[in-house]
C-alpha cells in the first residue's frame, strides 16, 4: 500500500510505505511548531519513504531530531532524527505529520506519546459541543462548558 501526501501548497509531495507506527505527540516542540494542542504523526522506515516533488527547508527543532518544512505555504511535513539505529528497528525512521496525508483515515494513531506534557484540558476538550462546519453560535449564544477563559 502506498500513501501519498504533501503540503499546503503541493510544492512538497511524498511517498510512503509499510507505516511502521503512528501516533498523537504531546510534547512542547510539536505543539509550538504546528500551533496546534497536540499533533499526530505516523513513521516509516527511511528506504519507506520518498520526496517526489520539492526542496523543504530544514530546522534542528532540537538535538538530535530535524524537521523539514515547505519553504512556500510553511507546512511541516515530515523530521528524522540523528540517534544510533536501534537494532530492532534496524533503519532511521521517518515521522510525518499524519495531517499531510491525502487520506489521512489511511492511518489511525495507535498511541498517546508525551501524555505528560498534555495541555490539561485535553481529555475535557473531547466532550465539547460539535458543529458540522465553521458556522458556529456566537459564545454568547451557547451552553458555557468551560471556565478557563
Ligand atoms: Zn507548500
Ligand atoms: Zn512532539
Amino acid at each position: 500500500m502506498e500513501y501519498l501526501g504533501g503540503c499546503f501548497c503541493g510544492a512538497v509531495r511524498y511517498k510512503a510505505r509499510q507505516i511502521f507506527d503512528a501516533g498523537y505527540c504531546h510534547c512542547s516542540i510539536c505543539r509550538r511548531i504546528s500551533g496546534a494542542a497536540a499533533v499526530c504523526w505516523f513513521s516509516v522506515r527511511e528506504e519507506d519513504f520518498e520526496l517526489t516533488l520539492g526542496d523543504p527547508s530544514a530546522l534542528r527543532s532540537s538535538e538530535h531530531f530535524t524537521r523539514y518544512f515547505c519553504r512556500a505555504c510553511g507546512t511541516h511535513v515530515h523530521g528524522m532524527d540523528d540517534l544510533p539505529v536501534p537494532p530492532s528497528v534496524g533503519s532511521r525512521l521517518v515521522s510525518a505529520m499524519l495531517g499531510t496525508l491525502d487520506d489521512p483515515s489511511a492511518v489511525m494513531p495507535a498511541l498517546h506519546q508525551w501524555w505528560s506534557s498534555r495541555v490539561p484540558w485535553y481529555e475535557e476538550a473531547l466532550a465539547l459541543p460539535r458543529f458540522d462546519t465553521g458556522l458556529i453560535p456566537h459564545p454568547a449564544k451557547r451552553p458555557r462548558r468551560t471556565d478557563r477563559w
